[in-house]
Parts: structure tokens; sequence; C-alpha cells
């Protein structure tokens, strides 16, 4: 069994594009669902202690019990929970992903985007 994490929205549209697209990326059979509505601007901003919290005690559940190859932070789309455009999103997403990678540095962790046809793409970090 193989196991990555998906931080994602809890918005319907887009949980199977990114358990699809997570699947291939980090080749591994199950995808851990760690949602909130718009997680990226929660883990950027950090402003919600409780929640990044509890987003770090279940990503945790997933890199130590499951051994998660791999970790995606999500941002989308048409999100009720960041009402941001993509470009501050992508840049919240890359925030929350530095973020993550001072906790699991041996863990490969992405940024990802859903756009309006619901296709997902892997956001390079910006300078
Ligand atoms: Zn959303």
């Amino acid at each position: 069994m193989s196991f990555c994490t998906a931080i994602n929205c809890m918005d319907g549209r887009v949980q199977l594009p990114v358990i699809h697209f997570l699947q291939k990326r980090f080749d591994a059979e199950y995808v851990d669902a760690v949602t909130e509505p718009g997680p990226n601007r929660i883990l950027a901003e950090r402003a919600d202690k409780n929640t990044v919290e509890s987003i770090l005690h279940r990503v945790g559940i997933s890199v130590h019990k499951h051994g998660s190859v791999g970790i995606a932070v999500v941002g989308h789309y048409d999100c009720a929970g960041n009402p941001a455009g993509k470009d501050e999103q992508d840049s919240q997403t890359h925030t929350a992903v530095a973020f993550l990678k001072e906790r699991y540095p041996n863990v490969e962790i992405i940024a990802l985007w859903v756009d309006e046809d619901w296709n997902v793409s892997e956001i390079s970090p910006q300078a």
C-alpha cells in the first residue's frame, strides 16, 4: 500500500480531480484527504491556530502512520473559503508549502491549482 496526502478544499468539485492527479503524480494507491475551506489561505496566514493545529495533526497521521510519500496543498477556482484570485492563491499555496517543508523536510511537498475546467496543474515556486 502506498499513500500520499492532499491538503485540499472541502469543495466537492475538486475532490476527484485532485485524487486522480496525485495518484499519478506520486505513484500512490491512496490519497489521504485533509480538507478545509480554502486550506491554502489557512496555512499561509496561520491566523486560526486551532485549525492549523488540526490540519497538522491530520497530516502527521498521514505521514507517520501511512508513510505518505508526498503532500500537496491545493488552491482552486471559485473557492467559497478563499475568494482570492489565482495569483494571490498561488502565492498563499507556496507560503503554505514552505511552512509544511519546515515540518516535513523529507517529504516531497507540491503546490496545485485547479482551474475553471477542474483541470489540475502543479505550480512552480515563485522567486
Ligand atoms: Zn474551495
